[in-house]
């Protein structure tokens, strides 16, 4: 895949890493360009210096999306994460893989430690396990302020399949009961599945073989449900989730499966909101970088928020960079800053991806709320 890269340099002017740091050596084009090299001769480089280099890419896939060509950037990247594991590696990993057991209790005991307490190797992980919380979220003075007044009937007594995410499930249940509420209020008879982790996150860190258990296990939880849409309202596992084309024998049975997969946002476009109680002025959005195309999640904001909505991030990445954050943190910090740059002055930073709200919400400046869109919608 890295020799159909015809060196054009479309994604040069996407890639957030190259935007926040100038240096070209760590942009989409070098990688594809390193790629192809190692391809030819493993040998050009020693084994740590290829390892450090895969280390060096936030994973947003946004160089992906501009590629005339079709190069997969991040999963050449993955491919030499999963030829070079590292340290870094296997902690990501033992986050991800054992979230139910570490993700509720490190959250609560990663805000009692002080950030000058933290270890420099724990301390991105600590952080953004502290954004995570298993609190209320939003301040109580600030959400939710958008009830719903009347909801569309299109979807009424369709059957249909809740993936709810890690985040979600294990540290922000109000997320799930928002999520609930309104697909209630909807009238979509939800059906429960044993979803695991969509596996994105693992795959991007290069362990194929685990995200692949993941992916082979929500497919099979999709067939024994008879093949209903699946609802996400976390663009990163929507991206997971579509990114399980390869597993399928079936070339048809792959494009059912894509069709499949709709947002809460998408459901919910036609429902009327009224806004009550104390509402910030200056509300911003932050655009995932992997909502791909026209974000329903902004434009049910926007239709219920109006001109409260003031400001929002297009090309700007909140930095989470999955397991970079481990070896790169000041480069994934430059990452960052320049997404709060462009959402400053807001006092409250809306969203609609888990990962953007615990990276958001572990480096908000003082007075600033970062929540999930769902946060702010009361749960009648
Ligand atoms: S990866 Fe794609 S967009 Fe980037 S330089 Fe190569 S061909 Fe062009
Ligand atoms: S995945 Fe993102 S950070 Fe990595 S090279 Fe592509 S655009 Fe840059």
């Amino acid at each position: 895949m890295a020799g159909e890269c015809i060196l054009c340099g479309k994604c040069l002017e996407v890639c957030p890493l190259l935007a926040a740091t100038g240096r070209e050596e760590l942009g989409p084009r070098a990688k594809a360009d390193l790629c192809a090299l190692l391809a030819g001769d493993e040998s050009l480089l020693a084994s740590a210096d290829v390892a450090r280099l895969a280390g060096l890419c936030l994973g947003c896939g946004r160089c992906a999306t501009v590629c005339s060509q079709g190069v997969d950037v991040p999963g050449l990247v993955a491919g030499l994460r999963a030829a070079h594991p590292d340290f870094k590696g296997w902690l990501w990993k033992t986050w991800l893989t054992h979230a139910k057991t570490l993700w509720p209790a490190g959250s609560a005991a990663a805000r009692l430690v002080p950030e000058s307490l933290r270890p420099d190797r724990f301390g991105p992980l600590l952080k953004m396990l502290a954004g995570l919380g298993a609190g209320p979220g939003l301040t109580p003075t600030l959400a939710p302020f958008l009830t719903p007044t009347s909801f569309p009937g299109t979807h009424r007594g369709e059957r249909m399949l809740l993936f709810a995410g890690c985040t979600a499930t294990l540290v922000r249940q109000q997320w799930l009961a928002a999520a609930r509420s309104l697909l209630d209020g909807l009238g979509v008879d939800i059906q429960s599945g044993d979803f695991r982790c969509c596996g994105g996150g693992l795959k991007t860190a290069g362990f194929v073989d685990e995200a692949r258990a993941m992916a082979l296990h929500n497919i099979a939880v999709w067939r024994g449900a008879g093949r209903p849409k699946v609802v996400t309202f976390c663009v990163s596992c929507l991206s997971g989730l579509r990114g399980y084309d390869a597993l399928f024998g079936d070339p048809a049975e792959a494009e059912v499966w894509r069709n499949s997969m709709t947002t809460l946002s998408i459901l919910a476009k036609d429902t009327d909101f009224v806004i009550s109680g104390a509402v910030p002025a200056q509300i911003a959005y932050h655009r995932p970088c992997h909502a791909h195309g026209a974000d329903s999640d902004f434009l049910l904001l926007k239709a219920a928020l109006g001109d409260r909505l003031v400001a929002s991030t297009d090309r700007q990445c909140c930095g989470f960079g999955g397991v970079m954050s481990l070896g790169a943190p000041e480069l994934a910090d430059r990452v960052n800053a320049r997404c709060w740059d462009q959402l400053a002055g807001a006092e409250l930073v809306l969203t609609g991806c888990s990962a953007c709200v615990a990276r958001l919400a572990a480096t908000a400046p003082q007075g600033v709320a970062v929540g999930h869109w769902l946060e702010t919608v009361e749960i009648t």
